[in-house]
């Protein structure tokens, strides 16, 4: 890390009630580039955290109790040193996640966003009053930050995935324990050191790190959390829900993703092309919302099919520091290895490989762009979701058709169509099954509009105006005056 112009930045400590804390034992980091150790972190006990839920919750009552002007003042300075410490905090993120550096640093300008936004977003917390039904009560509403909060987070988007759950839980008047994952610690602590620097009061903002399920244990079950948000996996999701019916938390999920991308016989095919790239292989396909299926009409399959292959055939793989890499390596062997089994499966049930010609060496966590054909529905890459470079695709021939395929998924997180048809943008958009249409487009993430799924990819909205509301109550006055 002695390239970061601000070697501050690379912590390798805890940031609990604001103090930089360690522990008996460490978890080591490792570049998924070159496998290279980067440093390592602590592995807390349970009892540490439970320490730092104990100190955000004494910590709390002094900043609710600012007024929401002066917490966004303190919010908008983390923004300000985010932004500042972009080149940094980039290089921090591709070293542990892998991403390429541009990529890296679009999701710290992402990641501010939040910030900026939900420091705004916290003076217009609004109540309101209510006709009485008795003649002399006066009735009304007033919102009020809900109580300490917990976030489990992944490591596709280290930094974006915190400040989408601690900007708004700031803004609220709540504090908030963080658990990163053990993959992408060091972008969460670079955070945590910039939070510390805007003057974010000990105990509000806190990162912790360690093993997942044992540390999974007190931020899901703790009685004085009182709302946990997570993003990850469905299977995961489903665990730490169950975990939090015991002390009924108010809980937001993130989770899983099977994007279907429809490609209509009246898209603008250069333009799904082109947006396909993004939408498929950002991240290196490692992002929730990233296409799962192609569907595309008949008539312009092998159009749309041959322009994407020219297009495919041109990413290069690679180290993410390099500036020539277009998808870096994914975060896991183990990851590789599980679309390995999804490929296998295809290719048994009849699907081919297309040959691109910019292959590389697949070794370590390398794994070249794919594109599989003749891909049908009994196989098990259609339903399973597939993080990772490798698109599907399947050809229709009409819209009933390839509506029911599109819905036939537990999930319901992203879905992408194209079409020029007016008539035929709203009746498809309103008759797919997911929280979030992109529409001629294959890009829609942004801090001003609701994220979230619907069906088991999740509960919740994050970012919007919708998005601070999870971290708020509404308590009901009923004045009488007679
Ligand atoms: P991904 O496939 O993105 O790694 P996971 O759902 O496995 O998705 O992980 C998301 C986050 O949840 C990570 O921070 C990981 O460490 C954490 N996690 C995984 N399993 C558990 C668990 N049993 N309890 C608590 N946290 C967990």
């Amino acid at each position: 890390m002695n390239t970061l112009s601000n070697p501050n930045l690379f912590r390798q400590e805890c940031y609990i009630n604001g103090q930089w804390v360690g522990a008996d034992e460490s978890i080591t980091v490792t570049n998924p580039a070159n496998l290279a150790v980067l440093g390592t972190v602590p592995s807390l006990g349970v009892e540490q955290v439970n320490t730092a839920i104990e100190q955000a919750h004494a910590a709390m009552a002094g900043w609710s109790a600012l007024t929401a002007k002066e917490r966004s003042k303190i919010l908008h300075r983390w923004f300000t040193l985010i932004e500042a410490s972009i080149d940094d905090l980039g290089i921090i993120m591709t070293l542990e996640q892998g991403k390429p550096l541009h990529e890296a640093k679009g999701e710290i300008r992402y990641a501010a966003s939040f910030v900026e936004w939900f420091a705004e977003e916290g003076k217009r917390v609004y109540g309101e009053t209510i006709p009485p039904t008795v003649g002399s009560n006066r009735l009304s509403t007033i919102k009020q930050p809900i109580g300490v909060c917990s976030a489990i987070t992944p490591w596709n988007f280290p930094a974006a995935m915190i400040t989408r759950k601690a900007a708004p839980a700031l803004a609220a008047g709540c504090s908030i324990v963080i658990k990163p994952a053990s993959e992408t610690p060091f972008t969460a602590l670079a955070l945590a050191e910039l939070a510390a620097q805007a003057g974010i009061p000990a105990g509000i903002f806190n990162v912790v790190t360690g093993n997942a399920r044992a540390l999974g244990e007190p931020l899901t079950r703790h009685p004085l959390i009182s709302k946990f948000s997570f993003t990850g996996s469905t299977q995961v999701g489903r665990v730490l829900s169950e975990q939090c019916a015991s002390t009924i938390k108010k809980t937001s999920l993130e989770l899983g993703g099977n994007a279907p991308f429809i490609v209509f016989d009246d898209a603008d095919i250069d333009k799904a092309v082109a947006s396909a790239m993004l939408a498929k292989f950002r991240n290196g396909g490692q992002t929730c919302v990233c296409v799962n299926r192609f569907y595309v009409h008949d008539t312009v399959y092998d159009e749309f099919l041959e322009k994407f292959t020219a297009r495919v055939a041109q990413l290069r793989v690679g180290n993410g520091l390099e500036q020539s890499t277009d998808i870096g390596p994914m975060i896991t062997r183990r990851a590789i290895e599980g679309m390995q089994v999804l490929l296998d499966d295809a290719l048994a049930k009849g699907a081919r490989l297309i040959e691109l010609g910019n292959e590389i060496e697949e070794r370590d966590n390398y794994i070249n762009p794919k594109i599989l054909v003749d891909v049908d529905d009994s196989m098990n890459i259609v339903h399973e979701e597939i993080f990772g470079p490798i698109a599907t695709l399947i050809r229709f021939h009409d819209e009933d058709e390839v509506l029911a395929q599109a819905n036939n998924t537990i999930f319901g997180l992203a879905a992408y169509f194209f079409s020029q048809d007016v008539r035929r943008v709203y009746r498809v958009a309103e008759k797919l099954e997911s929280g979030m249409v992109g529409i001629n487009t294959g890009m829609i993430s942004n801090e001003v509009a609701p994220f979230g799924g619907v069906k088991q990819s999740g509960l919740g909205k994050e970012g919007s105006r919708y998005g601070i509301e999870d971290y708020l109550t509404v308590k009901y006055l009923c004045v009488d005056i007679a």
